[in-house]
């Protein structure tokens, strides 16, 4: 799945408001760490339907 790297710049995590990063077909969030899936191409950024971060996810510099 192919993000446009515009939108991704713009995208941020509507908890913490830091930037995302694309891990293969999800957006982590670089200090909690939710993980935000993509659908169709368009990023659900809803903390209801973020999951949890990775096992052994740490917190990288906002
Ligand atoms: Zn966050």
């Amino acid at each position: 799945m192919k993000l446009d790297q515009a939108l991704l710049q713009i995208l941020a995590c509507p908890e913490c408001k830091v930037r995302v990063e694309l891990e293969g077909d999800r957006l982590i969030c670089v200090r909690c760490g939710r993980q935000y899936r993509i659908e169709g191409g368009i990023p659900i950024m809803l903390l209801d339907e973020a999951e949890p971060p990775p096992e052994g996810w740490q917190p990288k510099d906002a």
